[in-house]
């Protein structure tokens, strides 16, 4: 018996869907069999949609921000030899590239194909929307720290 891909569940009456589908650094892959609870493919197809137009933004944003953590470095490193507050400054210069990275996955909650496939849609949009919400508080816990 196969399972449906949105709720993970075992069917004996699943609709085999087409959907675009990007892979994992957001570039097409081209369309993809998904065999579905016939209740479920409005919602797959709908998240399918919003995945294969936002998925290379998405990549793009967590490569830019890494491209970014990387330069703050070399201020920081500035900064601590000049006997800075380099915890303050840490601070100022993280504390934003942090945020976009713990609001898109709450915003776009998007998996890797691995944990689709393990878990279902349905569950990989919970987890990859948990994911954000403790970094979101981490990062809000991090800035409020010993100010
Ligand atoms: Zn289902």
């Amino acid at each position: 018996m196969e399972k449906c891909v949105w709720c993970n569940r075992s069917e004996r009456r699943l609709k085999n869907i087409t959907v675009e589908t990007p892979n994992r650094f957001g570039l097409n892959a081209g369309g993809k069999k998904m065999a579905v609870c016939p209740e479920h493919a409005p919602r797959l197809k709908k998240f399918y949609f919003l995945v294969y137009r936002m998925a290379k933004w998405y990549v793009l944003v967590l490569v830019l921000v890494g491209v970014l953590a990387l330069l703050g470095l070399a201020p920081l490193v500035m900064i601590d030899q000049q006997g800075g507050n380099v915890d303050f400054w840490a601070k100022v210069i993280y504390a934003p590239l942090l945020l976009p990275v713990a609001l898109l996955p709450v915003v776009f909650p998007f998996a890797t194909p691995e944990t689709v496939k393990w878990m279902g849609v349905r569950n990989s949009i919970i987890l990859a929307r948990l994911l954000g919400v403790c970094l979101l508080g981490f990062c809000v816990w991090w800035v409020l720290h010993g100010v």
